[in-house]
């Protein structure tokens, strides 16, 4: 699959539910609505989206949500998808996850294949955890990062940087992480979805201020490395370890982007930051042979657009784009 700007689209990731034990102050509303069940679609159809996007050159697949791990029997959607792996068809198997339920599956998933899992964690501190998250528990996530490095999980801990909130953590978390043989990568906040009362404004820290004060304690490197996502890494001489940054807002990085999104009803997003999309769950259903559903593929991407607006200023107060992350899974 090329998209029109000559962009190779191997990536999928795929929102495989928008529900989640948790709440974070800057994905959801306290009171989030979900999605009504009949809308999201089975496991099964899942896997055979999944399935027709490997057949079209997606070589990485990577699920997330929502929180992935709470759809009930998510682990027959990656059995399923294993057998990719074990075909060759599919290069990488992985999934981004809150770390609630590692501790249950993370052996299942390393079975399976799943080499590296991205977990999402803001603080290092349990009353601060629980204030972003509302509803999380920092024990348990501890307990599921255990569980994946004793089954051999590579392990990326993904962190938004939010001002006055994690912003003076920055050095522990590296020295942390790094001591634990985990990359680091620090997102920057964007402006996605009605969130409630905590101002978008007030959240924002530009990754260029964090890299200043972080290159204050330590030695940054500039590395070629890549994950195939967007993350610039640098390597931290001080620990040996890797840092990455997601700054989606102070660079724009839509020049390399190779993916695209689905979310769990089956809408392909072609970009993040764009509105625009395809319903897949139509032709999907339409028929039991896959050609109504990969005429679709092919349309969407040939709409891929150029890159996003993504913009957070006074004169913009509102979200660039009104879906929440949990729809499109970040
Ligand atoms: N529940 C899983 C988790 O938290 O890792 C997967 C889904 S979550 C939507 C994926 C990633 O998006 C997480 O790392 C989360 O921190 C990030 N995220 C959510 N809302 C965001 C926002 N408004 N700006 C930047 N990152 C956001
Ligand atoms: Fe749930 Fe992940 Fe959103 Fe937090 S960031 S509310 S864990 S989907």
């Amino acid at each position: 699959m090329i998209d029109p700007f000559g962009r190779h689209i191997s990536y999928l990731r795929v929102s495989v539910t928008d529900r989640c034990d948790f709440r974070c102050v800057y994905c959801m509303a306290e009171d989030m609505t979900f999605l009504p069940k009949a809308e999201v679609l089975s496991l099964e159809e899942l896997e055979r989206l999944c399935t027709a996007f490997i057949r079209r050159g997606v070589r990485k697949l990577r699920l997330t949500g929502g929180e992935p791990l709470v759809r009930k029997n998510v682990m027959s959607l990656f059995r399923g998808l294993g057998k990719h792996l074990e075909s060759g068809a599919l290069e990488e198997l992985t999934l981004t996850t809150n770390g609630s339920q590692l501790a249950k599956y993370a052996q299942e998933l390393a079975d399976i294949g799943v080499r590296r899992v991205n977990v999402s964690m803001d603080t290092l501190d349990s009353d601060k955890f629980r204030q972003l998250t509302r509803w999380g528990d920092l024990d348990q996530v501890m307990r599921g990062l255990d569980a994946a490095q004793r089954a051999g999980l590579a392990i990326k801990i993904n962190a938004v940087a939010l001002r006055g909130v994690n912003d003076g953590e920055f050095e522990e978390m590296i020295r942390w992480c790094h001591g634990r043989g985990m990359d680091l990568v620090l997102i920057e906040v964007m402006p996605m979805g009605e969130i409630g009362d905590a101002a978008r404004l007030d959240q924002y820290l530009p990754l260029s201020l964090a890299r200043t004060e972080i290159a204050r304690h330590f030695t940054l490197t500039e590395t070629d490395y890549r994950t195939g996502g967007p993350a610039r890494y640098f390597k931290v001489e001080e620990t040996g370890g890797r840092l990455g940054f997601i700054t989606p807002l102070t660079h724009n990085f839509c020049e390399s982007c190779n993916r695209v999104r689905l979310t769990c009803t089956g809408t392909l997003y072609m970009c993040l930051g764009q509105e625009d999309a395809a319903d897949l769950r139509a032709p999907l259903r339409a028929s039991e042979s896959d050609e109504v559903l990969d005429r679709a593929i092919t349309e969407a991407i040939a709409r891929k657009p150029k890159g996003h607006d993504f913009i957070i200023d006074r004169r913009h107060s509102g979200p660039a784009v009104p879906r929440h992350m949990s729809v499109t899974g970040g």
